[in-house]
């Protein structure tokens, strides 16, 4: 079971990545809006433009599921339910937290999990 200490520093890791995702999603929206914002002159240039808001659109999708996921991180430090995995109710290893601050099962679980 992580400790006080422990759960502290992962809070701070948690926060800390909340708050760089927060920023990259702006960031892309800016870009969006801005490719939006520039004429588009021939076809092979909106080719261009689409796919690569395309691309920013699925790199933010991805974010906002990992801020998600923080933020029940964040939520269950709260709680105090953070670290315990929500399959078998049993402590997520200190290591495995380390990996992934926001993880919501521990290694056996995982396993199944993937597997399944
Ligand atoms: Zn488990």
């Amino acid at each position: 079971m992580a400790n006080t200490k422990q759960i502290e520093e992962l809070k701070i890791i948690l926060l800390d990545r909340k708050e760089k995702i927060n920023r990259n999603i702006q960031g892309s929206r800016d870009s969006i809006d801005s490719l939006k914002d520039s004429e588009c002159k021939d076809e092979f240039d909106y080719a261009e433009v689409s796919s690569d808001s395309f691309k920013e659109g699925i790199i933010a999708n991805q974010q906002i599921k990992e801020l998600n996921e923080i933020e029940d991180a964040l939520k269950g430090i709260e709680k105090g339910t953070y670290g315990i995995c929500e399959m078998c109710d049993e402590s997520i290893a200190i290591g495995r937290l380390r990996a992934k601050p926001f993880a919501k099962f521990c290694t056996p679980c995982r396993e199944i999990y993937e597997a399944e």
